[in-house]
């Protein structure tokens, strides 16, 4: 028996001859028309059964929902909407799905909110929404270790569970700490590790860069990517407390060398949805057309989604010192009449996401790198500037989203960097082995990190990060 996805099928030519595919009832019309669809693309097949000559009780089972396994004919459809059909031969019902359980479901087949979708994240892949965002956001996975490996990189394995918490103070998920005076005891009264990690204080890893920097020099270029946690209590559409962070870290790079990497980069795996994923950006687009009709015109996004991401690819990210970028918010009608929350007028202020987005959205109508930030407002291990005020980092700001990339050289002298760990009360016991790096062989080195969630959110045109990732981790949510 040969077996068929559905992708393939509605690609084949094979007329006349005999299919078995197997997937999920989405609808059965008139007792004769089943669309069937396996998650291998956005459209169904359509199974024509020839119920005359059907047994009742099994045409019965045939319900939105079910699994089933059809066995029949490639045939030239007649009907409008698809170019091939599939005669029915057999249906072989795998899984029943009862119609009046199914009613209270995201299953039903109409368009249900989001929201609703949320509540049943165990389903919702099943919908068309779903189903082309997690596809898109599989591919666009795929496109980042495509193009790391075409580009020399090697993919550095960093650790989940870390001991120092020295870059996230205070917004790292504890793992444990074994109160050893009083520890956890199972049954036979022996201590219960499992309940910590063997005595150790650990957290979840806010970033796997530091880490990523002493694979850098000694693999030349590498990446990381892989989850990452962040116990902020953040209830916005752009933060998530489990998110995955796709981070490069490159020997002998400075930051400008950075800058081209980040937008070789996002152009890279950009233009590959596109050309990879066409039929689920079609849907997505599709979708945001309708959604948009239900707002006032002056709400109304002025390109496509395909077209947003077409322009992404064919023009150079404004490049902007931090500097010249709060000249032009002091400047800002926005700033003058009050109108953003934060006013900005001094120098060294950081900027909040509403002048991220005025910047990107309204003055430069463009992906804006942000460059040469004040120390102060940055993390420790960024390269000081001769100025002795400013860092060599970076942000890529995007339309619709913010920040989406942020990146540094790193400092790599040893005496700069013991003092700004000094400053901040860091101590040097913590970061050792971090701090070796720049004894032995140390060098200019940079990288960034960019959010995986914040660019399928891109991608796709979704608008809340939490529809992105399969099963969204936020402040309350973690149930399933
Ligand atoms: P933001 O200003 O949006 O809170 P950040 O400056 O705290 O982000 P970084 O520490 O610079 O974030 O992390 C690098 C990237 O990781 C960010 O540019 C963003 O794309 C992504 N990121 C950071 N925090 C989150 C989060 N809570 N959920 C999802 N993505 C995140
Ligand atoms: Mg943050
Ligand atoms: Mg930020
Ligand atoms: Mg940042």
């Amino acid at each position: 028996m040969t077996y068929i996805s559905v992708i393939d099928l509605l690609a084949s030519d094979a007329i006349h001859q005999e299919f078995t595919v197997k997937g999920w009832v989405r609808s059965f019309r008139a007792n004769q028309f089943m669309a069937l669809n396996d998650g291998s693309t956005i459209k169904n097949i359509q199974c024509v059964v020839d119920f005359e000559n059907m047994d009742e009780a099994l045409l019965k089972r045939i319900t939105t929902g079910a699994a089933v396994i059809v066995t029949g004919v490639l045939e030239e459809s007649q009907g409008a909407g698809q170019r091939v059909e599939i005669k029915v031969k057999t249906v072989h019902i795998e899984g029943d799905a009862d119609p009046e359980d199914v009613k209270r479901t995201i299953l039903s087949p109409k368009r249900h909110t989001l929201e609703k979708l949320r509540e049943q994240a165990h389903l919702r892949v099943r919908t068309n929404t779903f189903g082309a965002i997690m596809r898109l956001r599989s591919k666009l996975s795929f496109a980042v270790h495509q193009y790391f490996n075409e580009h020399g990189f090697y993919q550095a394995h960093t650790p989940i569970i870390t001991g120092s918490d020295a870059e996230g103070a205070g917004e790292m998920f504890r793992v444990s700490a074994l109160d050893l005076e009083n520890p956890p005891k199972k049954e036979d009264g022996s201590i219960d590790y499992s309940q910590d990690f063997f005595g150790k204080e650990t957290n979840l890893t806010v970033s796997g860069q530091l880490e990523a920097e002493t694979y850098a020099l000694g693999l030349g270029k590498v990446y990381t990517f892989g989850p990452t946690f962040r116990a902020e209590n953040s209830n916005t559409s752009r933060h998530l407390a489990e998110f995955w962070m796709i981070e490069p870290e490159v020997a002998f790079n400075d930051l400008a060398d950075n800058m081209d990497l980040a937008e070789d980069f996002i152009k890279y795996v950009i233009r590959y949805v596109l050309e990879h994923c066409q039929d689920d950006l079609e849907f997505l687009e599709n979708r945001l057309v309708d959604e948009d009709k239900k707002k006032p015109q002056a709400e109304r996004a002025t390109m496509l989604l395909r077209e947003k991401l077409e322009f992404v690819i064919a023009n150079n990210f404004k490049r902007v010192s931090y500097t010249e970028a709060i000249a032009i918010l002091r400047d800002s009608k926005p700033n003058k009449k009050k109108k953003f929350k934060y006013l900005i007028d001094e120098w060294g202020a950081d900027l909040q996401s509403e002048h991220e987005r005025y910047l990107v959205e309204k003055h430069f109508e463009c992906p804006v790198i942000l460059f040469d930030y004040p120390a102060n407002i940055k993390a420790f291990y960024m390269r000081l500037n001769e100025d002795g005020k400013t860092v060599r980092a970076m942000d890529i700001l995007f339309p619709g989203i913010g920040e989406i990339v942020g990146g540094s050289q790193r400092e790599e002298r040893l005496d700069v960097l013991k003092e700004k760990m000094a400053a901040l009360d860091i101590p040097e016991e913590e970061l050792w082995w971090y701090l070796d790096t720049r004894k032995f062989g140390t060098c200019v080195h940079s990288g960034f990190g960019l959010g995986f969630e914040r660019l399928v959110l891109f991608a796709t045109g979704m608008t809340n990060i939490r529809d992105v990732i399969p099963y969204p981790r936020f402040p309350g949510h973690a149930e399933f």
